[in-house]
This record gives structure tokens, C-alpha cells and sequence, in this order.
């Protein structure tokens, strides 16, 4: 089932995730629904967040983007990005593994409103998987931004706290306009 994508200024977003302890058919029918979100959004990436649901779970899938390369180390060894996708990452821990690097960012979030932002070129990420097996990858490039962009998500983390502060005077009357129509949209429900 296709999902609504929440917008900038819906609470849900600003919240923390809460770790998954144990895969139910709920979760495992959440992540499926997620996937299938992502892909007719045309999305890299979605957070638990952005379906309304504060928990540590976002999944990824960088095979629509082929003018921005990925690179993925499994075990040590560099591996195929493409057939590692689309990858869950359930209560994700990532540590940054080489110096920030600039590079353009969009959200679902946030339609039409995209940034340069400044992330560690390359990440080592720990992860439950959506069987709830623990594993373990190295990513660089497109994967490691999304990757870092997702698991921002889920600690209630938003691309525009990450942009210059130049960026976001810039970009304050769309934010402000977004964040207006999402509070608004959010006060008609409740009346209805
Ligand atoms: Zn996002």
C-alpha cells in the first residue's frame, strides 16, 4: 500500500525513532508498504518518519540514480551496490569513516526544495536487516549520503539543520510557506 509522505512541519518528523525489537508482521507490512512509497515517489530513501511512524527503520534503494556513483564494501571486500538493493536498515548505528564532502540533497519531505550539504564522504554502518539479523557494510558516495540522510530521520533530524546558514535564510520563505500549509492541512483534519 502506497502511503502518505508527511511534509515539513508535521511533528512526526521532528520525533525519535524507538528501536524495533523484534520483526513482527506489522513491521514486516510496514516495510513493504515503505518500499513500495519510496519507489512511486521516486524517493532514494524513506524514514519510518515520513510514513508517520516514529521507529529506527528507513530503507534505501540507490539503483535510480546513475549519475551519482556509490561504492559498497561487505566484509572487507567491495561488493555490487545494485544487488545489495534495496537495503532496510532496522535501528541503524553509522560512523563516519573519511572527511565531509559537499554534494546536492533533496527530501521527500521537502518537494521541490534541494541544497548543497556537507556529510563524511564515507560511513561504516551497523544494522539489523528486515529478518532482524545483524550485519555490517561499508558505503562512499550517493549510498553513504543517503545512508546518513536516513538515519538522521530517524533521531527527528531534517537535511535543512544540516545546510549552511546562508542556505537556509535563502530558502526561509519556502520553508516557512511548507511548514504553514502542512500546520494547516494538519488543523482541517482534526476539525473533520
Ligand atoms: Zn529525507
Amino acid at each position: 500500500m502506497i502511503l502518505p509522505v508527511l511534509k515539513y512541519g508535521h511533528p512526526v518528523l521532528r520525533q525519535k525513532g524507538v528501536r524495533i525489537e523484534s520483526i513482527t508482521p506489522e513491521i514486516q507490512t510496514l516495510i513493504n508498504d515503505m518500499k513500495e512509497t519510496m519507489y512511486a515517489a521516486k524517493g532514494v530513501g524513506l524514514a519510518a518518519q515520513q510514513v508517520g511512524r516514529a521507529l529506527q527503520l528507513a530503507i534505501i534503494d540507490v539503483t535510480g540514480v546513475t549519475d551519482r556513483p556509490s561504492t559498497l564494501r561487505l566484509h572487507g571486500q567491495p561488493a555490487d551496490v545494485a544487488a545489495f538493493m534495496p537495503v532496510v536498515l532496522i535501528n541503524p548505528q553509522v560512523k563516519p569513516a573519511a572527511d565531509p564532502v559537499t554534494g546536492p540533497e533533496g527530501c521527500l519531505s521537502f518537494p521541490e526544495i534541494y541544497s548543497e550539504v556537507s556529510r563524511p564522504e564515507s560511513v561504516e554502518v551497523t544494522a539489523l536487516n528486515e529478518k532482524g539479523k545483524k550485519f555490517q557494510f561499508q558505503c562512499g558516495g550517493l549510498l553513504a549520503r543517503a545512508v546518513q540522510h536516513e538515519a538522521d530521520h530517524l533521531n527527528g533530524i531534517l537535511f535543512i539543520d544540516r545546510m549552511t546558514l546562508e542556505k537556509k535564510t535563502e530558502l526561509k520563505p519556502e520553508l516557512h510557506a511548507l511548514q504553514a500549509s502542512t500546520k494547516e492541512a494538519l488543523k482541517m483534519k482534526v476539525r473533520v
